[in-house]
């Protein structure tokens, strides 16, 4: 009866990386083409109690993706958002 997800509760693994219409780059606005998944190396850092994983699912354009510094842009936007607490398209 139970099955085994690494995935956040009641979220099919499926549902992280779905398109949702609210969906946008999460650098520059743009329409989204591919949907990451940031896993932080220490999660309690990022509001996870210890020993749980944190997954944070964000949004890229085609432009932002193929950037070198987008992932350092990335964790550097969810950390804020983490931060003030004002997290909206990040979860
Ligand atoms: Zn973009």
């Amino acid at each position: 009866m139970s099955t085994f997800s690494p995935f956040l509760p009641n979220m099919k693994p499926e549902a992280l990386t779905e398109k949702l219409p609210s969906d946008h780059c999460l650098i520059c606005g743009a329409a989204p083409a591919i949907i990451g998944i940031f896993t932080p190396e220490d999660p309690t850092a990022w509001g996870a109690k210890n020993g749980k994983t944190r997954l944070i699912r964000y949004c890229l354009c085609d432009k932002c993706h193929g950037r070198q510094e987008t992932l350092e842009n990335v964790e550097k936007i969810i950390r804020a958002e983490l931060a003030g607490g004002g997290v909206t398209h990040a979860e």
